[in-house]
């Protein structure tokens, strides 16, 4: 018998809002994990995701965006968590849109090059460009930078370019015993990822400005025999918030839960029985014990 050393370590997905960390989470593992959406800072908290292949385990913590708003609580907490993280990684993936470099992504290099673990560049997104030739000067680019170790396109959406990827994160994992059992592919509980496929309904369905101001809270879960019933709350900072979400007669919200539990069966692999009420909390985008009691901490 060979004895095959362990390996496991911590890989950081980090980005400006929108390149497409999330998606390349749930395509990495195959499942999906984390919630995706156009619009920017979907994702608010972190959020592990455990790849095990044989003697390699790598831990993938998709990140919220890096910018530098800081006008409210919430988006000071959101930047606060993804920068942190990069301290206490053994791999940090920056990932980015195609040729499109901004000073978003400005901001996230300048941490990216303070930290200390194995660094690699993922260009995301390469389904949409036609021609690949332009590829190559952005890649020259990157290298350029001097503080990446690799440089890997990638189309999360397509599972273009992703074995490449695991190969070179599976190579840079330190040795060091698996931290997870084989079979389990998250660190959140069930309820955690069941309200963020909520929210995740809310963020797609409606315009730019409810979805940023909007949290789900579970109040109820109960697995009964045949069927999970789940009870959450929307919190929504004000009255017309409110009325927008619900809809003429509840149409709106009908169709939000009708989505939501469709995903969440998939999720838990049985039937499940949602029931949704939106509630007026104002400023709680803003409130730092609010924020506490919702999770952001
Ligand atoms: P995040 O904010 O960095 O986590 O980005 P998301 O994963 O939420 O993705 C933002 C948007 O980009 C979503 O609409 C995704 O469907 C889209 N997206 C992500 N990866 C790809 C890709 O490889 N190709 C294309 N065409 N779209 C992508
Ligand atoms: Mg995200």
């Amino acid at each position: 018998m060979v004895d095959i050393a362990e390996r496991c370590g911590y890989v950081a997905l980090v980005g400006r809002p929108n390149v497409g960390k999330s998606t390349l989470l749930n395509h990495l593992l195959r499942q999906k994990l984390a919630i995706t959406s156009r619009k920017p800072q979907t994702t608010r908290h972190l959020l592990l995701g455990v790849d095990t292949d044989g003697a390699h385990q790598a831990i993938y913590v998709d990140t919220p965006g890096i910018h530098d708003q800081t006008d409210r609580q919430i988006n000071r907490y959101m930047v606060r968590a993804a920068t942190s993280v990069l301290q206490d990684v053994d791999v940090i993936v920056m990932v980015v849109d195609r040729d499109v470099w901004t000073e978003g992504d400005e901001v996230v290099l300048a941490h990216v090059r303070k930290a200390r673990a194995a660094r690699f560049a993922v260009i995301n997104k390469i389904d949409l460009i036609r021609n690949k030739n332009r590829l190559l000067p952005v890649i020259e680019r990157l290298q350029k930078v001097g503080c990446f170790d690799q440089v890997i396109p990638v189309s999360a959406l397509r599972d273009q370019g992703l074995d490449a990827l695991r190969a070179e994160v599976a190579a840079a994992l330190p040795e060091h015993p698996h931290m997870f059992p084989a079979d389990q592919l998250t660190d959140q509980p069930e309820r955690f990822l069941v309200a963020e496929i909520i929210r995740e309904k809310l963020m797609r369905r409606y315009g730019d400005e409810i979805p940023h101001r909007t949290a789900v809270v579970i109040e109820g879960y109960q697995e009964g025999e045949r069927v999970t019933d789940i009870a959450a709350d929307i919190y929504v900072e004000r009255p017309g918030q409110k009325r927008i979400i619900i809809g003429k007669g509840g149409e709106k919200l009908r169709e939000v839960g009708r989505d939501a539990r469709q995903d969440i069966e998939k999720l838990l692999d049985r039937k499940v029985m949602l029931r949704l009420w939106v509630k007026v909390k104002p400023g709680w985008t803003n409130d730092q014990a609010q924020l506490r009691r919702m999770g952001f901490d």
